[in-house]
């Protein structure tokens, strides 16, 4: 069941869980994550970022193949499709190819630039029973070549984008995308609980969910943050399952050369990491 993900972000946040969102990067990803999610009877958020959006073919690509996944594969779970990291006017272009979810990452604008563009935007999403995500505070890593420092969010700031009618809300906590390096502070909780106090209800969501100790999930979702997102993490599990077929001499062997065969074990250790996302962030049965 394709939706917005409003509904299914306050449940995470009243119940004390969070919803998983896993970036997806072509069918093999979707057909993974969507089964995963109704094995699990978990809501899900399929994320797609501008360069992935363009690797398949374009927005309204991903919203065919999307929808025809939920229908051909009987997904009946709530799964939300959301533009990550979008720009201004690929926030335009998603909502016109029927994504039900975007995210403006204004961070990098001035705070008065970044506010006009997402009040903007929430108007735009209200006429189209979408959800929106805005983001305070740069992530740190590199996402489609925005690098971010892993600041930390002013919690003042916070609130004032929090009230202009946003669904959910991505802080800077001292995330970063991507692998995390071995001399990492930690997420800043002090932040992300000064934060919450001044928000209150409004979802958090915690980007650059690859590598974060199961402990500081659970803590994170403690103090109030109900979605998570995860990117490397898939993209390492397949790359390791591709690698071992290869090295093996699997795909010589027979017809270990047919792409269905070939592409299994990176397909299977998908469904493998996100069914372990989502236990850990607690979203099994809440669909
Ligand atoms: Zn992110």
């Amino acid at each position: 069941m394709l939706v917005n993900a409003s509904e299914m972000l306050k449940k995470a946040k009243a119940g004390h869980y969070a919803v998983g969102q896993f970036n997806i990067n072509n069918l093999e990803w979707t057909k993974a994550i969507l089964l995963t999610a109704q094995e699990n009877n978990s809501p899900v958020i399929l994320g797609v970022s501008e360069g992935a959006g363009k690797y398949m073919a374009g927005y309204k690509t991903v919203v065919g193949m999307v929808k025809g996944m939920i229908e051909e594969l009987n997904i009946t779970v709530p799964v939300a499709l959301h533009l990550d990291h979008g720009s201004y006017e690929g926030c335009l272009k998603c909502v016109e190819a029927g994504f039900t979810s975007i995210m403006f990452d204004g961070s990098h604008y001035p705070i008065e630039e970044n506010v006009a563009k997402t009040k903007e935007l929430v108007k735009i999403c209200a006429e189209n029973n979408m959800s929106l995500e805005a983001e305070v505070g740069s992530i740190g890593g590199e996402e489609d070549g925005v690098i971010g420092m892993g600041e930390c969010a002013d919690p003042k700031e916070c609130k004032m984008v929090a009230d202009l009618g946003i669904d959910f809300l991505a802080a800077g906590i001292g995330n970063i995308h991507g692998k995390y390096p071995a001399n990492w502070q930690g997420l800043s909780f002090e932040t992300l609980d000064a934060i919450q106090q001044l928000t209150g209800d409004m979802p958090l969501v915690l980007h650059g969910g690859t590598g974060i100790p199961a402990d500081m999930i659970k803590k994170a979702i403690s103090l109030g943050v109900s979605k998570i997102n995860v990117n490397t993490e898939c993209q390492l599990s397949f790359a390791e399952a591709t690698r071992k077929y290869i090295e093996e001499g699997k795909d010589q062997q027979g017809k270990g050369y047919d792409p269905r065969k070939l592409l299994a074990p990176g397909f299977e250790a998908i469904k493998a990491t996100v069914k372990e996302k989502m236990e850990l962030f607690g979203s099994v049965n809440k669909a």
